[in-house]
């Protein structure tokens, strides 16, 4: 289990979270929609310390990543994998050493099971056809599976999304929201940053709605989209839907 509580971001005086509280339990998929500047990227951010929150805790399966020095922050981080906009796969490694690198570097993994676990990972999402390709001959729909069974091959407990499809050409986004709707049906836990309201209907278990920092309302997807209570939520969704 994930958990956010209390947390409080300022960059300087700017102050961009407010008392995020959120918990993501054991296999729920929990989807976060708001406006561009709303705190989205710097909450998930804070969750593995890519951001420093400036109060507050993260604590995953009730170890608290916010209180922990280098090195047990470091092993925490290869619990949370995150999957970006942007893929950035190593681009003069072929697809399958870009599974196998951090598995080798940072868990220490012998090589055959390295290459056994990427192996099954791009099983996984579709691309063990291509283990020996480079990524410049991959469209970004692959690409991004990619990134995505590199994140999985250190068996994270939490996957954190950011915008996964907002790079992508329309007709690619589909390959790789399948690949999460299959992750949530095998019960891994997500916390998805996306504009994708459609998935969000189909896959989320709860939806929050940010806006200037703080959660102004969260429910299910029925009752996000079908009948928000808020003000700020109802004005946002007529806008993007
Ligand atoms: P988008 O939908 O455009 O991705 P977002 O909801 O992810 O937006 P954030 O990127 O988290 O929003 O940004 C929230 C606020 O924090 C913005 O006002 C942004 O300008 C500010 N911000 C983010 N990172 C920094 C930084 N390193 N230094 C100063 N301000 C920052
Ligand atoms: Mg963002």
């Amino acid at each position: 289990m994930l958990e956010i509580a209390a947390l409080e971001k300022r960059f300087g005086d700017t102050q961009v979270l407010r008392n995020i509280n959120l918990r993501v339990a054991p296999g729920e998929l929990v989807f976060v929609i708001g406006p561009s500047g709303s705190g989205k990227s710097t909450m998930l951010r804070c969750c593995n310390r890519l951001e420093e929150p400036t109060s507050g805790a993260i604590m995953l399966d009730g170890q608290n990543i916010t209180g922990c020095g280098a090195q047990a922050l470091n092993r925490m981080r290869l619990q949370l994998g995150m999957v970006f906009q942007g893929f950035h796969l190593y681009p003069h490694m072929n697809v399958l050493k870009n599974v196998m690198l951090a598995q080798e570097k940072a868990l220490k993994r012998p090589r055959p099971e390295a290459q056994a676990r990427a192996m099954a990972m791009l099983e996984q999402v579709g691309l063990a056809h291509k283990a020996d390709a480079m990524p410049s001959d991959l469209s970004g729909g692959q690409q991004q599976r990619v990134a995505i069974a590199r994140a999985l091959a250190l068996d994270p407990k939490v996957m954190l999304f950011d915008e996964p499809t907002s790079a992508l050409d329309p007709e690619l986004v589909g390959s790789v929201l399948k690949v999460m709707k299959d992750l949530r049906q095998a019960g891994m836990t997500m916390l998805v940053v996306s504009h994708e309201m459609g998935f969000a209907r189909e896959a989320a278990d709860r939806v929050i709605f940010m806006d200037a920092g703080v959660v102004v309302e969260e429910g299910t997807p029925d009752q996000i989209f079908g009948a928000p209570k808020m003000a700020r939520t109802q004005e946002f969704l007529s806008r993007v839907s």
